[in-house]
């Protein structure tokens, strides 16, 4: 985290609407430090003094409280899936205000950023968002900007950050759609107390993020997290490298729907009556859920998969594979999580977390004072 305002307005975030001298209190600023550092993220835009009084706490003078402004400006989110883009516009509170799919009718790369950047005009309807958040499946090079290689669309060292800005002016961040989801668990959901995690996302692409610390852990040219090849005991299931047994050739979305089911996922999920085919890919999950959840050992791990999301009893069957697989986690109902968004905004909260992380880390170089 870079410095005293982005420490206020995580406060705020979290706390708001929340009294200077309770932000003071929670930080260990001072009170000075705190009203200087509201007074210019209010000038840029991100906070707002509320009318709504908050209880008196003793001291006689009641205290007007700041909250994160959300009706000035937004972020926007674009998500690339296998399937389909995912346009999103965002407050900042990581509310979806609106979102846009775009079905691929050509994966290659080109013909889909040109279809990102021939919406994104119409999509934005004269808006300015502060900046363009980019999450993919696969690996993302976060600081150069690049989506380094998408193993199911084919793509490999596509510059995303370099063709967006381009295009639309707008200041551009990457990131693998696995970090970009823990970063709006931290700022948005379920573990926002939490030092050290573990996120597993189980799509069309699977892969995993690590936070320590506090921080997502990146590794050299952000390829940290990467589990797609993890063996799965005794699956025979062949990946596109030839190998057999890997976890994402086995669990992955249209991979497990078609070999069920002979059908698409969003097919095997419209027409599902009952949760069996799912309870048992979450068994699967679960099974190199336990073997990762005992090499980083977090406090939380939370699992972005549609069954877990969607069914109480894939919830079930994930945490009792894991609890009888892992030598650590001995209370799977308190530290195995499912995602905090629903299924229908977690691709647009993934995009735009990137961008709001960005803020949320340094919010006076990203905004206009
Ligand atoms: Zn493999």
């Amino acid at each position: 985290m870079s410095g005293a305002p982005a420490t206020v307005l995580r406060a705020v975030l979290r706390h708001g609407p929340v009294a200077r001298s309770t932000i003071a209190r929670l930080t260990g600023l001072s009170p000075a430090g705190v009203s200087r550092h509201c007074g210019s993220l209010a000038d840029r835009g991100l906070l707002t003094e509320t009318d709504e009084p908050v209880s008196r706490n003793g001291m006689g003078r009641p205290h007007v409280p700041v909250d994160i402004d959300t009706g000035r400006h937004t972020v926007c989110g674009v998500h690339i899936a296998h399937a389909h883009v995912t346009l999103s516009l965002l407050d900042l509170r990581g509310n979806v205000l609106v979102q846009q799919q775009i079905p691929h009718v050509d994966p290659d790369q080109h013909a889909v950023l040109r279809a990102i950047t021939d919406v994104l005009p119409g999509f934005l309807a004269g808006r300015t968002p502060l900046a363009i958040g980019v999450a993919a499946g696969g690996w993302v090079d976060t600081d150069n900007g690049v989506i380094v290689e998408h193993t199911s669309l084919g793509w490999r060292n596509v510059p995303v950050r370099e063709i967006l800005a381009g295009a639309t002016g707008l200041p551009v961040h990457t990131d693998s759609h696995a970090r970009a989801l823990v970063q709006a668990e931290q700022l948005f959901g379920e573990i926002r107390s939490r030092e050290s995690a573990l996120h597993l996302f189980v799509g069309n692409v699977v892969d995993a993020a690590i936070v320590t610390g506090g921080a997502t852990h990146r590794g050299p040219r952000s390829a940290a997290g990467d589990v797609a090849h993890l063996p799965l005991g005794d699956s025979d299931v062949q990946c596109l490298l030839g190998h057999r047994g890997c976890f994402e050739a086995t669990v992955s979305d249209d991979a497990w729907a078609r070999r069920v089911a002979g059908v698409t996922m969003p097919e095997l999920l419209a027409g599902q009556q009952d949760s069996t085919p799912f309870v048992e890919r979450a068994r699967l999950v679960g099974r190199a859920a336990a073997l990762l959840y005992d090499v980083v050992n977090p406090e939380v791990l939370v699992v972005t998969e549609l069954g877990v999301i969607t069914f109480p009893e894939c919830l079930a069957a994930l945490r009792e594979e894991i609890a009888a697989r892992s030598r650590l986690c001995a209370a799977p109902e308190h530290t195995v999580l499912p995602s905090s968004f629903a299924a229908d905004t977690v691709l647009a909260v993934a995009g735009g977390a990137v961008a709001l992380g960005v803020l949320y880390t340094d919010p006076l170089s990203h905004t206009v004072g």
